[in-house]
């Protein structure tokens, strides 16, 4: 039977092309890799794990479904578990953008080769955009998507040919031009995304509203804090809302 996945995991396997290779780093239960080579999308794949816990569930998996000559249940850092030129994608989900960027940096070496990255930070998806910006790598797609009250972004990479070429390092505009007439600097452009700024959907503006929900209520916090430097904090982020309510306001607008 075919294994059960969430909205969020179907999505991502909508990213990956048939018959690839790929790896799936931090896999726990190996749902991803079992259902990639159940629906026959993928030909092979790695489940990496560094944790003991999730490694065993994901080899008790990959056995009951008789996978075991199609996934290779690997214990081991993040991409440690696979070799140069191993795999064409590689997928890291449900983890921080932190802690997905620390394992891009320590895995460099292995990236050679690797014809997709499939990235789902659960916070801090602008760090990971940095990193993909700083190192090569063309975001070629992103998505946002709401399941059970909680909002994912799903950002999709490629290498980027103009590196090589031209050692053009920063893909991205300093700022945006959107056709809402709004200039939104690059620091918004790695927050919020620069497709998802220009094409945003439904799911994209109930995130930032719950995001913004979010940063009020820090700011009430701030308010009653008698830290030296809640004051500037509270500042900073009061504009951080204004910045952002500009841009949802703008793109609001536009929406036909
Ligand atoms: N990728 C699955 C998903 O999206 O549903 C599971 C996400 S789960 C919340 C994160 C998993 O990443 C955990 O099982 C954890 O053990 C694993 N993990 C964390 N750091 C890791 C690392 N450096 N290398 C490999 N796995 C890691």
């Amino acid at each position: 039977m075919t294994v059960l996945i969430s909205k969020r995991l179907q999505r991502i396997a909508a990213q990956i092309p048939y018959e690839c290779s790929v790896a799936d780093i931090g896999s726990d239960h190996a749902l991803l890799p079992t259902y990639l080579i159940q629906k026959g999308i993928a030909s092979n794949a790695v489940a990496g794990e560094v944790n003991k816990g999730p490694f065993e569930a994901a080899a008790r998996q990959v056995k009951q479904s008789k996978l075991e000559t199609r996934i290779d249940v690997r214990h081991g850092d993040g991409l440690d578990v696979i070799q140069k030129d191993e795999v064409d994608v590689i997928c890291i989900a449900g983890m921080g953008g932190s802690l997905i960027v620390s394992i891009l940096s320590a895995g460099m070496d292995k990236l050679h080769g690797v014809k997709k990255l499939v990235l789902q930070p659960n916070v801090a998806e602008e760090r990971v955009r940095e990193w993909l910006d700083d190192h090569g790598w063309f975001l070629s797609g992103e998505e946002v998507i709401e399941e059970d009250g909680k909002f994912y972004v799903i950002l999709v990479a490629i290498p980027n040919p103009l590196v090589e070429e031209h050692m053009q390092k920063e893909l991205y505009p300093a700022t945006l031009h959107l056709p809402c007439g709004v200039l939104v600097q690059r620091q918004y452009i790695m927050l919020m995304g620069p497709y998802c700024l220009q094409y945003p959907t439904s799911d994209f503006f109930r995130k930032w509203e719950w995001e913004m929900a979010k940063l009020h209520r820090v700011v009430s916090q701030l308010s009653q804090s008698e830290r030296e430097d809640a004051g500037k904090k509270k500042e900073s982020i009061v504009q951080k809302i204004k910045d952002l309510e500009e841009v949802c306001l703008c793109l609001q607008k536009a929406q036909p």
